[in-house]
């Protein structure tokens, strides 16, 4: 490698709502997931904390989500092919989109810009609005231009904070 053209950047996307056998609750599932996504063409840069949930009552359950910032010269789709392949040796899922799943890895932003085609969207669609992937997020990448919004991961996470208040409001009517 010359050294003159960096690799692209990913921030990666990792949540768990279910226990592994092996691995144990889903802070351990994304402890042993950050270990299976590094490989010859994935460069582990930085991850987030785990912000995890512990359950309140006997039925509540646990989840826990991170983010890792990965180096790689993949292109997306072959970056979502890489996670699709990762996530089903954690366990199968029970269920459809967002129900208990072993292990969920989504591709939030590519430094590449954006992607575009009928399997797979970067940056993520939902990322903007979700407090679990702004959060360990702003931890790896606080200045990480989101490339449709302009803003800021940092000014992103911050507009989700303050819209909280309004919406209480707006309900209260
Ligand atoms: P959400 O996308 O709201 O987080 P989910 O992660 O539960 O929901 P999945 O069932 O894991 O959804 O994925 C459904 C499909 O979404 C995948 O098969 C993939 O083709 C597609 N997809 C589109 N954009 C992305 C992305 N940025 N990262 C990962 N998968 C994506
Ligand atoms: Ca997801
Ligand atoms: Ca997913």
């Amino acid at each position: 490698m010359s050294g003159a053209t960096p690799l692209p950047l990913y921030a990666i996307g990792l949540g768990s709502n279910r226990r592994h056998a092996r691995f144990g609750d889903p802070r351990g599932v994304l402890m042993a997931a950050l270990a299976a996504l590094e490989s010859d063409d994935i460069e582990p840069i930085d991850v987030s904390p785990i912000v995890a949930s512990e359950p309140i009552g006997p039925s509540r359950r646990r989840y826990a989500n991170a983010v890792a910032l990965v180096a790689s010269p993949l292109s997306p789709p072959e970056m979502l092919e890489r996670l699709k392949g990762i996530e089903p040796s954690f366990g199968s899922r029970i269920g459809q989109r967002w129900g208990a799943r072993t292990l969920d890895l989504d591709i939030l932003l590519w430094s590449g810009g954006t992607w575009s085609d009928g399997n797979l969207t970067v940056p993520h669609p939902a990322m903007t609005e979700r407090a679990f992937v702004l959060g360990p997020l702003r931890a790896v990448a606080p200045g990480w231009r989101h490339p449709l919004s302009g803003l800021t991961v940092r000014q992103l996470a911050a507009r989700l904070v303050r819209a909280k208040p309004v919406d209480r409001h707006a309900s209260a009517h």
